[in-house]
């Protein structure tokens, strides 16, 4: 029977039952109340039969209307209620159809005494009259009591009986469904619950894989389909999928490739861990003895000599041990290499290139070796040994799949260390570069700078860790516009950049520096990088901007001299002008040109000397004549100047070239005067020392501080010169001076003090 007919006949059952057991109790309380209400009129009658006695003795007494009328009510109402008895059975009937003469006589008794009463007409009853009434009514009144009583407790026997069938009745119903259920609990269990523990266990064994499995379909029920479903299902998936052992074989073989390239991985990926090439051949070793499920390894490479160098032995117990020496290919292991070609074989002992294990090595039991390949020749071997029950083709190819994996890490490692060396060389080729060199990475990081960087600057690379910082300390407000074009770069807008900037250094000190910088190309993180280098144009900047003050100021000294000499011709030559004006202007214009030819020598002397070409034409002479020539020659210059030459007799000839010497005293004397505004004593002073002669001029000028004195004899350099605006000058006297001294040996200083006059002195050698 199908689960759903079986369940609705329960249920049908189960409503059927309900109703009986309702009907039931239903008619049984119709009983059980009728009978009540009959016990009822029963109980109501006994109760009437003895009221209607008393109410009759009464009335005999006392003979009173009313009491008569009485005594008819409850006659009536009494009748009424022995006419609404419905006696049940033979025994309540007798009792019911004795009640009905008993009443009749009761009636009849008591018409009589009321009728005997009537004839007395007020004459006082006969007593034994009385008597006998009397016993008639008790007589029937007892009668009927009686019967009542009885007709009552049979009526509450009969109303407890219908309460006792009932129960019964629904015991009896409880009784039946308990055995309907119990039965269909014992049909259910053994229809339905085998077959659903049937059932579970079946799509247990179909879940676990095993498509070919058939749940049994034995009832013709909803389990029957449902197992019947399953079956289907199982043979449908049976033919889109591998059966359960094909799945387990493919699943293996997934399992061991996921094996194969983790090993690969995590080969490869030790190649980029640092550490030592031993370490690193170590660790590959150790995945290959792992993946094949070894006992130990070997890892080696063939050297220049054809001998194997072990790279990493994987012997559990004694995992640093190294070979001693470089070893002879032989055994097993020269099968591999000849060959070039992986094995493996479970019985090395009588394998026909077998040697045996070399002494102190554990008894080899199985052995698979494996050839490693660089641009197809063989360079080395992964050698391992004593898989537990032996080596199986998946093994091998394990090894195969991971040994060229080993080599590119091995590969890898070395070409990193390489690159590393040339790294490091190069890091130290910027760091020692003798030009400031800065690199940067693209996000900023200063990468680097050379030592002469630091030299220049006074930053070191702790001091820019970022191009930023750079800039903000170097550069300060102009950073924005070296940021733009150093950005430009490390943007890859542009390739190169070619710029000049000033920057202050750490000391505070500007300097001008042309900085060229290019990106060629990817730091190995992928960041772009640049390189830049400076060249330090301060000393070259100032020279020109020196150069360019130089040719103003030349210009003018020059045009001054050149305005006075053509007017004081050009009126000289008027012919109206007396003649010893005409000679006074001419003597005039005369010193000008001295004085011009005296600017234009100097700058001549200059020139030959930054040009290499200063050369002396050095003979014995004389100092003082050629002293007194200057004299002699700058005495008309100022008449406010007293001119002195203090040289003894005595002195010695000097080896000197006439003309220079000429020129250094020409200058000092001149200088002697313009820095004399006042006046004053201008005294040409020689003494020997040692062997040299040492030649003073000195003056009571406005003298040159301490600080002042150590920038003299520089090129262009004019001291204070806003203190002595009238004074012309180019700052090229001294110079030119010390220039020429030193081309005689010599050396050139000044003793001075501020107000008080100041002392050149210059030493020439002696003859
Ligand atoms: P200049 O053409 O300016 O005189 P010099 O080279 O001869 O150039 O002198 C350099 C500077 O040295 C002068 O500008 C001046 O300040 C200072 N100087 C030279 N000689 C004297 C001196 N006798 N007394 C004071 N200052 C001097």
């Amino acid at each position: 029977m199908r689960i759903r007919t079986q369940f609705q006949v329960t249920m049908l059952l189960f409503g059927a039952l309900l109703l009986v057991i309702s009907a039931s109790a239903l008619l049984t309380r119709l009983q059980v109340k009728r009978a009540e209400q009959q016990e009822e009129i029963a109980d109501s009658i006994a109760k009437g039969a003895s009221e209607l006695s008393y109410l009759s003795n009464d009335y005999v007494i006392y003979r009173e209307s009313q009491q008569l009328a009485r005594w008819r009510s409850r006659f009536a109402l009494f009748s009424g209620n022995v006419s609404r008895l419905h006696a049940v059975g033979p025994e309540q009937q007798t009792l019911v159809s004795n009640m009905q003469p008993d009443l009749w006589r009761l009636k009849t008794v008591f018409d009589s005494i009321v009728s005997a009463i009537a004839q007395e007409q007020g004459e006082p009853v006969d007593p034994r009259f009385l008597q006998v009434s009397w016993s008639r009514i008790a007589v029937q009144s007892k009668e009927l009591v009686s019967d009542a009583s009885r007709l009552s407790r049979l009526l509450d026997a009969q109303a407890g009986k219908a309460e006792r069938d009932n129960m019964m009745v629904i015991l009896a119903m409880i009784a039946v469904f308990g055995v309907y259920f119990l039965t269909n609990f014992l049909i259910v269990q053994r229809r339905m619950l085998k077959s659903i523990a049937r059932l579970q266990a079946g799509t247990a064994v179909i879940g676990s894989g095993d498509l070919d499995f058939k749940i049994e379909e034995r009832k013709n029920d909803e389990i029957g389909d449902l197992s019947h479903a399953i079956n289907r299902m199982a043979s449908d998936l049976k033919r889109v999928t591998a059966s359960k052992s094909e799945y387990q074989k493919t699943e293996k073989r997934v399992r061991q490739q996921i094996a194969i390239q983790e090993a690969i991985n995590r080969v490869l990926e030790q190649a980029i861990i640092p550490k030592s090439e031993r370490k690193l051949g170590q660790t590959c070793l150790s995945i290959a003895v792992e993946l094949t499920e070894s006992k130990f390894g070997l890892l080696a490479e063939i050297n220049n000599q054809g001998l194997l160098d072990d790279l990493a032995i994987c012997d559990p117990g004694r995992e640093n041990r190294r070979l001693t020496a470089p070893f002879a290919i032989r055994g097993l292991y020269r099968r591999v290499i000849q060959d070039g070609k992986a094995f493996y074989t479970n019985d090395p002992d009588s394998h026909p290139d077998g040697v045996g294990a070399p002494e102190g090595h554990p008894r080899l039991t199985a052995f698979l070796g494996v050839p490693l390949f660089r641009d197809t020749k063989t360079v080395g071997i992964i050698a391992l040994g004593n898989r537990q029950g032996g080596y199986r083709p998946e093994d091998l190819e394990a090894a195969e799949t991971l040994a060229p994996a080993v080599m590119e890490a091995l590969m890898r490692k070395r070409a990193e260390d390489l690159l590393k060396d040339s790294e490091k060389q190069f890091r130290r080729a910027v760091e020692e570069a003798p030009i400031p060199i800065i690199m940067l990475a693209e996000d900023g990081q200063v990468l680097q700078i050379s030592r002469s960087w630091t030299q220049h600057t006074g930053y070191s690379l702790q001091d820019m860790p970022n191009f930023e910082a750079w800039l903000n300390r170097a550069y300060g407000e102009g950073a924005e516009a070296v940021r733009e074009h150093v950005y430009y770069l490390l943007s890859g807008s542009r390739r190169s950049i070619d710029v000049e900037f000033p920057l202050r250094t750490r000391g505070g000190e500007i300097r001008y520096w042309s900085f060229s910088a290019s990106s060629p190309g990817f730091l190995r993180d992928g960041r772009r990088f640049a390189v830049g280098m400076a060249v330090d144009i301060t000393e070259h900047k100032k020279a020109e901007q020196l150069k360019d003050e130089f040719i103003g100021m030349v210009s003018h000294e020059l045009k001054t001299p050149l305005t006075v000499i053509i007017g004081a011709l050009s009126v000289a030559n008027d012919e109206r002008l007396p003649p010893e004006q005409a000679k006074e202007l001419i003597t005039d214009a005369g010193s000008y040109a001295t004085a011009l030819a005296g600017l234009v020598e100097n700058l001549l002397e200059l020139s030959r000397y930054q040009s290499n070409r200063l050369m002396l034409q050095a003979e014995q002479a004389d100092i003082s004549p050629i002293a007194q020539g200057v004299i002699h020659k700058l005495k008309a210059k100022s008449p406010l100047h007293r001119l002195h030459l203090d040289i003894g007799p005595d002195i010695p000839k000097v080896m000197i070239d006439r003309v220079r010497v000429e020129r250094i005293l020409s200058n000092l004397v001149e200088n002697a005067i313009k820095y004399s505004p006042k006046g004053g004593e201008v005294r040409i002073t020689a003494r020997l020392q040692n062997s040299q002669l040492i030649i003073g001029v000195s003056d009571q000028g406005i003298g040159i501080s301490i600080e002042d004195q150590r920038r003299l004899f520089q090129s262009f350099e004019r001291i204070r010169a806003y203190e002595t605006p009238n004074i012309p000058g180019l700052g090229l006297g001294l110079r030119v001076c010390r220039i020429l001294v030193e081309a005689h040996g010599g050396r050139i200083w000044v003793e001075s003090e501020k107000d008080k006059g100041s002392t050149f002195f210059f030493t020439v050698p002696l003859a």
